[in-house]
């Protein structure tokens, strides 16, 4: 099928060996790739209700059938399993380059079972999967480590032009919830935890590289969908904000609404905005755009430290929600130290999101006497002392890198916890954007702002932000719509510019399939209650699909805002309508 290799490497981690096997122009047809297809392959896969950091859990790589061409936004892949973060679906996706070279190797998706009793790091070329002792990274870094894979793949390699490395860091290797999988240094699949389950297979790193090259239905309409975007792009306002300011910009506009979490979300403004917003970086910090492979809109800011204890601190970022999980959550009140403790995080592997909410958590418990440890708000080198406590669980940290519900529980404090399924939200508070509520609640993977991107309509006057009636229409069409994008691997932030027409013609050029608003929206769907099955089957109850009580309890203090029980009831009861599940949340029955 044009598009796609029909391949799949399966890798099996306690022998050590691999096959390549065919995948079917059917399950292609009915899922388009990417987090279709890893859908598919992980429910098929899966024992039910398998531990997520034992061998028989699946850790599941994809790219989709845009990767590796000409389509902008296209530099993506994708890592799926089940969650040590959450116990449910797991997905995350990442840029920078890799995904270039794991589409040169030739299979549409990469399924990794079992567990080596040795570190190693494996090397995929189109010959299929090779096995290297990692014991001498064991412990490394993840910039090191990528670059000792990649100078291997260099000398020993000639018919490599280059490799992409994915890698963990120590934070994976050692079991942490919520550990990252990353690349080109500062790139991460980031959210739930998908680098503790390739720690707990014992791999440091996987290369990728070859020289396939999918075959496309259509080179020429794919190359003029690719140069009318770019001239489009040169005046488009959204492009060009990311542009100049980068995801930072994002401070200004969520504390402009009253919604940047700060103080562990009591409050949705933080006094010392204009200390860490998208001009603090771009005054303080010397900053260049950084784009990942086949992108125009570069909105990666390749940052180094200027002044202070952290001279010459290089870094790609800090990203926006990164600023709201170390900036708002735990007060940081510098750019350079939210960069440093960002550094801190990336080198070691832990996703800054989880890890800002669960210091924050730390240093609510501390001031309320629940624990004793010492450690209060914008204390910065408290704050990276736990970070590393955590990744190398040395007292607290240990219980902390068992994620929020552990520790809620723990201390006494699940009342307070912020989490939705075990996964801490990003910087959109649903008590001002009422359908992030609906995202946090129903994504498939807790908390998470992507699956939808909603504040974005919300935030555009698309639609009013406190609407609760026919709210699920319009946000089940977004999801439907960033589905296909996550079937195909498009980065998120063309979603104004890639609207159904340009998925459409995005699908014919590359597939040669005919595609309606209709078909793709019945295929987004079923992928959709695919993720919701694999959640029941390892036991979601829809309890779970409902927000942290003080979203309806405690009212933002700039705005006196909340979102209401029976609002987000309502929210819920509407989604669930629209999708065809009946009213506890369950699809029909389809595995
Ligand atoms: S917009 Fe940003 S994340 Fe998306 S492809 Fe471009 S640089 Fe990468």
């Amino acid at each position: 099928m044009f598009g796609f290799y029909n391949k799949l490497l399966e890798i099996d981690m306690n022998k050590k060996s691999f096959a390549i096997n065919s995948i079917a122009d059917e399950i292609l047809l009915e899922t388009l790739g990417g987090k279709g297809l890893a859908t598919h392959l992980l429910i098929q896969h899966n024992p039910p209700q398998v531990d997520p950091l034992s061998p028989d859990n699946h850790l599941i790589i994809a790219t989709g059938p845009v990767t590796d061409t000409a389509i902008w936004g296209s530099c993506r892949h994708g890592v799926f399993t089940k969650s040590p973060q959450t116990g449910y679906y797991s997905e995350s996706y990442s840029g920078g380059t890799a995904a270039e070279y794991m589409a040169r190797t030739g299979y549409d998706a990469v399924v990794i079972k079992g567990a080596s009793s040795e570190p190693v790091w494996i090397e995929i070329s189109e010959e299929g999967a090779f096995f290297h002792s990692a014991q001498d990274l064991w412990g490394t870094g993840s910039y090191a480590t990528e670059d000792r894979v990649r100078a291997w793949i260099k000398d020993n390699r000639t018919d490599a032009e280059n490799c992409g490395v994915v890698c963990i860091g120590p934070a994976g290797e050692n079991g942490v919830a919520f550990a990252v999988i990353e690349n080109d240094y500062w790139r991460s699949a980031g959210r739930t935890g998908v680098g503790a389950v390739m720690g707990s297979k014992g791999i440091k790193a996987i290369a990728f590289w070859g020289n396939k090259k999918r075959e496309l239905a259509d080179p020429e309409s794919v190359k003029d969908f690719t140069r009318k975007f770019s001239k489009k792009a040169k005046d488009d306002k959204g492009v060009l904000n990311y542009k100049t300011m980068g995801t930072p910009m994002m401070v200004d506009v969520m504390s402009g609404v009253g919604s940047f979490p700060t103080r562990y979300l009591h409050k949705g403004q933080a006094e010392h905005r204009e200390s860490i917003n998208a001009s603090a970086l771009h005054e303080r910090l010397k900053v260049f755009p950084n784009a990942c492979r086949r992108c125009f809109i570069a909105c990666g800011r390749l940052a180094t430290v200027k002044q202070g204890r952290h001279k010459g601190l290089k870094i790609e970022g800090p990203e926006y929600e990164t600023i709201y999980a170390l900036g708002g959550l735990c007060e940081v009140d510098s750019i350079e130290e939210i960069a440093y403790l960002n550094d801190i995080c990336d080198r070691l592997g832990l996703d800054t999101i989880s890890a800002g909410n669960l210091v924050a958590f730390t240093i609510e418990a501390s001031r309320q006497g629940k624990i004793d440890y010492d450690i209060d708000y914008g204390q910065v080198d408290k704050i990276a002392g736990l970070l590393e406590d955590i990744v190398f669980r040395r007292g607290i940290g240990d219980t902390l890198a068992k994620g929020i519900k552990t520790v809620a529980k723990a201390w006494n404090m699940e009342d307070q916890a912020i989490h939705v399924k075990g996964m801490e939200p990003a910087g959109y508070d649903p008590r001002i954007l009422k359908g992030m509520g609906l995202a946090y609640g129903t994504s498939d993977r807790g908390a998470c702002h992507l699956r939808a991107t909603f504040y974005k309509p919300e935030l555009a006057n698309m639609i009013d932000p406190d609407q609760i009636k026919g709210k699920a229409e319009m946000f089940a069409e977004w999801e439907d719509r960033l589905t296909i994008f996550d079937s195909l691997i498009l980065c998120r932030f063309y979603r104004d510019l890639y609207q159904w027409e340009e998925l459409a013609a995005v699908i014919k050029g590359v597939t040669g399939l005919d595609m309606d608003k209709e078909r793709m929206r019945s295929i987004a769907s079923a992928i959709t209650d695919n993720t919701r099955r694999f959640n029941m089957r390892e036991g979601l109850s829809p309890a779970e699909d409902h927000l942290p009580e003080r979203f309806h309890t405690e009212a933002l203090p700039e705005t006196g805002k909340v979102i209401t029980r029976e609002q987000m009831k309502q929210l819920l009861a509407d989604y669930y309508e629209v999708r065809g599940w009946d009213t506890e949340g369950r699809p029909p029955i389809g595995i």
